[in-house]
């Protein structure tokens, strides 16, 4: 009865394998593959797009700022600047952890204080110190994470900039919501952010800033 049930479950596997079109063996899934997902985002990065896209979007920004900056001139001008993967890139962490996110590992990584800079936006950033608009950071980092921070923004060469404003400690709040009242606070002093840069949605949505630049991030998301 074993061997008939056995020889039963052969059959039935040989049967579904024959009716599998060679072409669908690659396209089984209605979701994507998280190996190949994974492999498609090292080759982005290993190739060079990822930086390039970086770099252009930052670019674009930048132009932004040149053309409109006369018109803002007496009206404090400013630029809004997120961190993490704006203006310092995790990459060498996300991909050492197999994109995977591990809280306690992402900490001690930012605690370490080694994120190398992103080259367009850090660009931007010196453009906008050399013609004396004012560069504040608005980051999901917390306050505990303050001292690490200034260290690795000095160290890979953001010197100059205005504020950096954190989340409090324990506040896991949206990050969205925070950052929207920040940038409130900032109009209602008197500047004028003219540009606000950033990688996910939640740093450029809410209002108080002329224009808003998205950069790629396919590795995460902050609601
Ligand atoms: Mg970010």
């Amino acid at each position: 009865m074993k061997s008939l049930l056995k020889s039963l479950g052969l059959l039935v596997f040989l049967t579904s394998a024959a009716f599998c079109e060679p072409a669908e063996l690659h396209r089984d899934l209605t979701i994507p593959n998280m190996f190949l997902v994974k492999e498609s985002m090292r080759q982005y990065h290993k190739s060079g797009q990822y930086l390039r896209e970086i770099d252009a979007i930052a670019g674009q920004a930048q132009t932004y700022l040149e053309t409109n900056l006369a018109r803002v001139r007496d009206r404090k001008p400013a630029i809004v600047l997120d961190i993490d993967e704006t203006v310092l890139s995790n990459y060498p962490h996300i991909n050492e952890f197999d994109f995977g996110y591990i809280p306690t590992e992402w900490s001690a990584w930012i605690l370490r204080g080694e994120a190398p800079a992103l080259i367009g936006p850090r660009e931007l950033f010196r453009y906008a110190r050399k013609n004396d608009v004012a560069v504040f950071f608005i980051t999901g980092r917390a306050e505990k994470q303050r001292e690490a921070t200034l260290k690795n923004l000095s160290k890979q060469g953001f010197e100059g900039w205005q504020e950096l404003i954190m989340k409090p400690d324990g506040d896991h709040g949206a990050s969205g919501l925070y950052k929207a009242e920040h940038r409130k606070r900032l109009t209602e002093a008197g500047y004028t952010i003219v540009v606000n840069l950033g990688d996910q949605a939640s740093d450029l949505e809410g209002g108080y800033s002329e224009a808003v630049f998205k950069l790629p991030n396919p590795m995460y998301y902050v609601p």
